[in-house]
């Protein structure tokens, strides 16, 4: 029971956790050496994604390297896919390692399980320095003594009585090898929250240890044992990850001095909350990353709304104006670890419409941006929907009606009309009927070619309606009534052929009803 993370964690909730406030900047001053450490055991979400982001501009402000390290060997909760999935998130956030499993480094190899020697060494220098100890204890004993600590007053998880240390009866059997912990953990310092004491809970009747394992009885090492001689061994500067694993590090730290080894810079980052301070439900983002890349979210507006949890870009020089909107290398250059905010970061789902509306817009403005977003969305709109319509149509229908989107994926959910002819039977009908009919009629007769919406000529003939009246029933036949884009406009991406259609359809359909 780690009391004082427990209480840190409750503090931290409610947004009050403040450490001795410092002006002096944590921002390192020479190349930071970052990694990103996930174990494949799910897909990628929200909270993931902000863990490889800051760690990645971190290194990347500074000039210094981004690491890929994959943490995989608790075999038991490793789920197909999830390595790929880890890849391709990245990979389509932008979000790319200098070293990795798929590019390699100086460091590899990068997986932990093409590891397993160098931990086996390690931990045998462990044993042999005295700082941890082989032990042979059956599952039953030490089932017994879990239990048996948990019914201590008060209860306590620290729970091995140190058998094996003072008495091993090796008889042949398989065994683990513990860490010998210290006494008392030694405080550290944590770049965002300060200087840390944090200890476990301890029954002082019948004292236990926290020796924790290291190497488990087939043979693999335990996270926190990887994961440190990883970061040693990889020159890991900084450790940017989330709070849950703030109550591990004092053990972390433990196992740099047993190998006496400087441990890296740690900064835990707060949790992620929806607004009302729950846990993400899918809606509000404890989604997969790439799930949201299929519902038409663009990588650099994801990108731009995961930096700001628990992040903002320095206040401008006065006078100066500021924007949210920022793409990953407006990222780059604004990421400063003094800047990080230490409450927790709430997820507002309207934040991203506005920042990929924001970004949409950017990209149809960018002629080379537009291209590509062009060629991407068309492949995809044609693959779900199997839509005939020619990419040099689809490209004016994006130009035209894209600054207005939040998403491309309306333009068939919302924009259908300009894939499909409309079915008047399932649009509410206008209540004034009449007045759309002889607006209808009238701009039938009098629209050419040359000029095909022609206002003022329907309004001379049809002398007691308003521009209004002309432009709802116009919009009622070209689109069903679905708002967005301005009739010209419509007018001239449909061409005028369409249009007489499907004013023609409209009216049939009014005289009718
Ligand atoms: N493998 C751990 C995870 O899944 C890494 C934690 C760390 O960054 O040290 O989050």
């Amino acid at each position: 029971m780690w009391a004082t993370a427990r209480l840190l964690h409750k503090l931290s909730l409610k947004g009050k956790l403040r450490a001795s406030p410092t002006k002096v900047s944590i921002q390192p001053q020479s190349p930071a050496r970052t990694r990103f450490a996930p174990s494949p055991t799910g897909f990628l979400h929200l909270g993931s994604l902000r863990t490889a982001l800051y760690n990645y501009l971190l290194a990347k402000s500074t000039g210094g390297q981004f690491l890929l390290r994959l943490e995989d060997t608790d075999r038991n909760r490793l789920v197909d896919g999830a390595e790929k999935n880890i890849y391709e998130s990245l990979d389509w956030t932008g979000i790319v390692p200098d070293e990795g499993p798929t590019n390699g480094g100086p460091f590899g190899p990068y997986r932990q399980s093409e590891r397993m020697h160098i931990y086996k060494r390690y931990a045998e220098q462990l044993v042999e320095s005295g700082h941890a100890y082989k032990c042979y204890c059956s599952k039953d004993r030490l089932v017994h003594l879990r239990e048996s600590a948990m019914a201590l007053k008060p209860p306590t998880t620290v729970t091995y009585d140190r058998k094996c240390l003072h008495s091993p009866e090796a008889n042949g059997q398989e065994y683990t090898v513990r860490f010998r912990s210290p006494d008392k953990y030694e405080p550290f310092t944590d770049l965002l929250h300060g200087r840390l004491d944090l200890q476990p809970q301890i029954n002082q009747t019948d004292r236990r240890y926290d020796d924790f394992v290291i190497l488990k009885s087939d043979g693999l090492p335990t996270y926190h044992f990887a994961n440190v001689v990883d970061d040693h061994l990889m020159k890991i500067t900084h450790v940017i990850r989330g709070e849950e694993w703030l109550a591990s590090t004092p053990k972390h730290v433990a196992m740099y001095r047993a190998f006496g080894w400087q441990p890296p810079k740690f900064v835990h980052i707060p949790l992620l909350t929806s607004l009302t301070e729950k846990k993400l439900s899918k809606r509000q983002g404890d989604i997969g990353v790439l799930s949201m890349r299929d519902q038409g979210t663009l990588p650099e507006a994801l990108t731009n709304f995961v930096a700001l949890f628990g992040w903002a870009p320095s206040r401008p020089e006065k006078g100066k104006a500021t924007s949210e909107v920022m793409t990953m290398d407006d990222l780059i250059s604004k990421f400063s670890l003094d800047q990080l905010t230490k409450g927790n970061a709430k997820v507002n789902d309207n934040k991203l419409h506005f920042f990929n509306k924001s970004h949409l817009c950017a990209r149809i403005k960018d002629p080379k941006k537009f291209d590509k977003l062009a060629d991407e969305s068309y492949a995809c709109l044609k693959q779900q929907t199997k839509t005939e319509v020619s990419k040099d149509y689809y490209r004016r229908i994006l130009r035209e009606a894209g600054p207005n989107m939040v998403s491309v994926h309306e333009l068939h959910t919302v924009h259908k009309y300009f894939f499909k002819e409309i079915e008047f039977e399932g649009v509410d009908v206008p209540k004034d009927t009449q007045t759309v009919l002889d607006v209808l009629k009238t701009l039938r007769n009098k629209q050419t070619a040359e000029e095909p919406f022609p206002v003022d000529a329907v309004l001379s003939k049809l002398p007691s309606l308003k521009k209004k009246n002309v432009f709802e029933a116009a919009r009622f036949a070209l689109t069903g009534g679905v708002p967005g884009i301005t009739i010209p406009v419509l007018i001239d991406i449909l061409g005028y052929d369409q249009c007489v259609k499907r004013i023609e359809k409209a009216i049939r359909f009014l005289e009718k009803s």
